[in-house]
C-alpha cells in the first residue's frame, strides 16, 4: 500500500439499526442488546444502536427506549442514535445514554423526497439545526450524505454535487460527514477520487467516514478505496445484513467480519477480534433463521 494509507482503521458497528431497520420479522429487543453485547465484546467502541424515528414508519425501532435503558453502561463505548427531526433528537437526548446522534442529508432530490421528503437543500438545512442544537444539549454529532456515489432515481451523481453538500454540512460543525453508497453502485476508484475531493475541498480537520453496501459486490473494494484516500472510519455491519427499501432483494451494509479481515491481512489495526466477530455473525443468523450474508463465518479465517 502507498505510504500515505492508513494503518489504523477506526470501524462503526451499525448492525443494530442500519442493518436490522428493513428486517420484515420484529427482532426482540432483548435480541438487539444481545447483538450489541457480542459487538462490543468483539471490540466495537462506537456502534449505531437505535433510530428515533416514527414507530409506524419503522416499527422495527419501536422499542428504541427500551433498547437504550438496556445498553451497557460504558465509558469506553460511544452509543449512537440516528434521528432525522427534532422529535428524533428530544427523544435521544432524554434517553440520558445517547452519545451521538447521526443525521442523514441527502445528496438527491428524488432520493431524498421518497426517503424522508426533504429536498438536498432541505435535508441539509434540517441536519444543520439538529447537529448546532445536539450539540447545545451535550452531544456529539455527525452526518452521512446518502446516495453521494449515484442515485436509483436520478442516476449518476455529480461531484460537485456532493463537495457542495459536504461544506455546506460543515457549516454546523459536525464531528464527522460520511459519504454513503446507498444503493451499492460506487467504483473503488470514484470513491477514492471522491473522497480526495471532498478532503480537498474540506481541508484536514474534518473528519470523513465511509458507509458502503455490498448490493453489487464492490463493496469491499470500495472501502479499500476510501482508504487510499486516507478515509480513517469506515461502517460496517454484522453478518453484512441491512439494506435498501428501494433495493429489496439487495445484500446489505459490507460485513464487519470481512471488512476485519481484508484489513487484517492489510496489516491494518482496527481494534477488533475477529473470532468474535464470526461469532456474532454466526449468532445473528440463528436469530435471523437464516444464513447473513457475510463471507467469513461460512469460509472461516487465515491463518486458522
Ligand atoms: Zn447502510
Amino acid at each position: 500500500m502507498p505510504d500515505s494509507d492508513a494503518r489504523q482503521v477506526s470501524i462503526v458497528e451499525v448492525s443494530p439499526r442500519d442493518g436490522l431497520q428493513n428486517e420484515a420479522g420484529l427482532v426482540s429487543t432483548q435480541d438487539k442488546l444481545e447483538l450489541i453485547n457480542r459487538a462490543i465484546t468483539a471490540g466495537v467502541r462506537r456502534i449505531e444502536v437505535v433510530s428515533f424515528v416514527h414507530p409506524k414508519i419503522v416499527p422495527q425501532m419501536a422499542d428504541a427506549e427500551m433498547v437504550c435503558a438496556g445498553l451497557p453502561e460504558r465509558d469506553d463505548v460511544e452509543y449512537i442514535g440516528l434521528v432525522l427531526n427534532s422529535r428524533g433528537l428530544d427523544r435521544a437526548v432524554q434517553s440520558g445514554v445517547i452519545d451521538e446522534v447521526g443525521c442523514v442529508a441527502v445528496a438527491s432530490d428524488a432520493f431524498g423526497l421518497r426517503n424522508q421528503r426533504q429536498t438536498r437543500e432541505q435535508s441539509i438545512e434540517v441536519c444543520n439545526r439538529l447537529i448546532r442544537r445536539a450539540r447545545e444539549n451535550g452531544l456529539s454529532a455527525q452526518v452521512t450524505l446518502s446516495v453521494a456515489f449515484g442515485c436509483p432515481f436520478e442516476g449518476e451523481v455529480e461531484r460537485n454535487t456532493v463537495i457542495d453538500a459536504a461544506q455546506r454540512l460543515a457549516e454546523s460543525g459536525p464531528r464527522e460527514i460520511a459519504l454513503a453508497d446507498t444503493i451499492g453502485v460506487a467504483s473503488p476508484i470514484q470513491v477514492e477520487e471522491t473522497f480526495a475531493a471532498v478532503r480537498a475541498a474540506l481541508g484536514p480537520d474534518v473528519p470523513l467516514r465511509a458507509h458502503f453496501h455490498n448490493t453489487r459486490n464492490l463493496g469491499f473494494a470500495n472501502a479499500y478505496g476510501a482508504i487510499r484516500a486516507g478515509v480513517t472510519t469506515i461502517d460496517a455491519s454484522i453478518g453484512g445484513i441491512g439494506g435498501c427499501p428501494f433495493a429489496p432483494r439487495a445484500t446489505g451494509n459490507i460485513a464487519t467480519e470481512d471488512l476485519q479481515f481484508m484489513l487484517e491481512r492489510m496489516g491494518v489495526q482496527s481494534g477488533l477480534n475477529l473470532d468474535q466477530v464470526i461469532n456474532a455473525a454466526g449468532w445473528l443468523g440463528s436469530v435471523l433463521n437464516r444464513p447473513v450474508p457475510g463471507f467469513l463465518s461460512r469460509a472461516g479465517t487465515f491463518p486458522e
